[in-house]
């Protein structure tokens, strides 16, 4: 089964269209694919057709925030109509907003004015620091997109902004109270002890999370198979997902990701 439960369009911080994602899991054999854009459900009122092979599960991915770490949940399986995710996403987007206005200051004291402005003109959709970095390379003050989060936007540079986000808790609910399936997203990029990675796992299963990404991107077996003993220990479900933004970046492409653990419990077995 190839399934890929995690990637983004240009609804959110991806390069291609919703209907050019669909178009490339459906030629890369993806038989279950979910749209995971930050914070908005855009991508499924913007797809007109799915091709017969593939089957799309409806996806987001939340920004929140466990002990002052900025923590994604994905979304699975929900209602998009939902009255209580509706509004949920609605506040993000204005979250997002706010936090834009506030990189935009904070960029303009270390001498960028304008950034906010440049970025607006970039795109229409949900403006994340991806934006940011995109404009700083092209006014030529990075090289690169690392360069830019290494600088100005990753953690603890000005553009990081602190407790800006709703708590697990809360996002784990609203998923929930729309049908979903919360997931912990990409539980290895955090970068965070083992004590405090078991600490976020047991308060995400005991607040009603369900599963967590055991395969996030290219990984080595080796991080995959700590993953899966995590999900054994936590009784969560194992997601897999590319976290595909665009096409020939080094993160992983749609569709192309190692497989699960054999003694993994999918959390995809409900949809074939
Ligand atoms: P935001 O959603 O605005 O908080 O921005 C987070 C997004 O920035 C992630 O989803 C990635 O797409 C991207 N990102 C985070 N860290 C890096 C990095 N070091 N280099 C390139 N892109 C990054
Ligand atoms: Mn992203
Ligand atoms: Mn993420
Ligand atoms: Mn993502």
């Amino acid at each position: 089964m190839n399934a890929d439960l995690h990637c983004h369009t240009n609804q959110s911080d991806g390069a291609l269209s919703p209907a050019e994602v669909v178009n490339l899991a459906s030629a890369r054999q993806v038989d279950i694919l979910s749209i995971t854009d930050h914070d908005t459900v855009r991508a499924y009122h913007r797809i007109t057709e799915i091709p017969a092979n593939l089957r799309l599960i409806t996806g987001i991915e939340f920004s929140c925030q466990w002990s002052k770490q900025g923590i994604h949940i994905v979304g699975l399986d929900f209602d998009i109509n939902n009255s209580v995710l509706v509004a949920a996403i609605e506040r993000q987007t204005q979250l997002r907003q706010v936090r834009a206005e506030k990189i935009g200051h904070r960029l303009a004291r270390a001498g960028f004015k304008n950034s906010l402005e440049a970025v607006q003109a970039l795109t229409e959709n949900q403006i994340g620091r991806p934006h940011f970095a995109q404009h700083l390379i092209n006014i030529g003050a990075v090289k690169s997109f690392s360069e830019a989060f290494k600088k100005y936007l990753g953690p603890g540079k000005i553009g990081d902004i602190k407790e800006h986000w709703p708590g697990i808790e809360n996002v784990i609910s609203i998923i929930t109270q729309a049908g979903g399936i919360p997931v912990l997203a990409h539980p290895a990029k955090y970068k965070l002890t083992r004590s405090k990675l078991n600490s976020l796992l047991d308060n995400f299963s005991q607040s009603g999370g369900k599963a967590m990404e055991v395969v996030s991107g290219y990984q080595s077996r080796e991080v995959s198979e700590n993953l899966a003993q995590l999900s054994h220990k936590y009784g969560l479900q194992a997601s897999c997902g590319s976290d595909f933004h665009a096409p020939g970046k080094s993160w992983a492409n749609l569709g192309k990701i190692p497989s699960l653990p054999d003694n993994c419990n999918p959390v995809w077995a409900r949809w074939t």
